[in-house]
């Protein structure tokens, strides 16, 4: 009776849709007994796709980033349009991550803004096309359906899913892989981001850098240390270091094949493990005894 309550609901839009989360919150809580921070989830259930055993409502947040952003794929494929010449005129850059940082942007470009980090994963820039493709979608082009559907429910269209499940590593691992293209890691930003205590600074540098995903396994120093001994001792390449993790691993899979795969999975196993060693057991080993 709820799926068709739901199900009819779903005809009408956005002020509805605010009705219906209320809604699901009785439901969950009359119902199913499931209340507080449950009663979160079971809406994040509800707002699943049906393919993937949730009811298919439309979730708001993520409806509104889908529109969102849309405007940050016009800055990147249409820099002739008048959006993209009012930017540049008031702003003087394009460039996403220039405007993040400029504290002089509108609210209107700032909320947009909010999204970059979704973005910028979700685009390739290859050297052999002029503009940038949009992951999620065949054509290259970007659709506000194929983000909401990345935004609901990330694990089922992503184009590493296939490849994760099928590299040749311990199970552990790959769901540790797969945590970290996520970005669902316990890294000190999300203990922060879960209200949850977390110590100050990367603790493999011990820089005062927040550590956050792309930090731990990418920029910090002692990480590219311990990439270039690897490098040297598996007699690879030079590895290309771009600004996500999603690309590090494809791009360098692109030169190198399934052999990446494992020596990606087994640094980035290590480099946690260290992290973790450091933190909880207070012991620390340099780079050049973890490869
Ligand atoms: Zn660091």
């Amino acid at each position: 009776m709820h799926t068709l309550f739901c199900n009819f609901l779903q005809l009408f839009s956005f002020g509805v849709m605010q009705f219906l989360k209320a809604y699901c919150v009785l439901l969950a809580s009359r119902c199913f007994g499931i209340r507080g921070h449950n009663s979160a989830s079971f809406i994040v259930h509800c707002c699943l796709p049906k393919r993937a055993g949730g009811l298919g409502i439309l979730e708001l947040s993520a409806q509104n980033q889908a529109l969102l952003l849309r405007w940050l794929w016009k800055l990147k494929s249409e820099p002739d349009a008048t959006w993209s010449t009012t930017v540049q005129n008031l702003y003087g850059s394009l460039d996403i991550p220039t405007l993040a940082t400029n504290s002089l942007v509108s609210h209107g470009l700032k909320d947009i803004l909010l999204c970059k980090e979704f973005f910028l994963t979700s685009i390739d820039s290859l050297a052999t096309a002029p503009l940038p493709l949009w992951r999620w979608t065949p054509s290259g082009q970007y659709s506000a359906a194929s983000a909401y559907s990345i935004l609901v429910d990330p694990g089922l269209r992503s184009p590493f899913h296939t490849k994760l499940w099928k590299m040749r590593a311990p199970p552990r691992v790959k769901i540790f892989l797969w945590l970290l293209l996520l970005d669902r890691l316990l890294t000190q930003k999300n203990l922060i981001t879960r209200n949850w205590p977390a110590n100050d600074g990367c603790p493999c540098c011990s820089g005062q850098v927040l550590e956050t995903s792309l930090h731990l396994f990418l920029e910090c120093a002692f990480t590219k240390t311990v990439w270039d001994l690897s490098q040297q001792r598996f007699n690879l390449p030079i590895l290309h270091f771009p600004l996500d993790l999603h690309t590090f691993w494809l791009q360098n899979r692109a030169t190198l094949g399934t052999k990446w795969d494992t020596i990606w999975a087994a640094v980035s196993w290590t480099i946690w493990k260290e992290r973790n060693s450091r933190i909880f057991s207070d012991k620390a080993r340099p780079p050049y005894l973890l490869v």
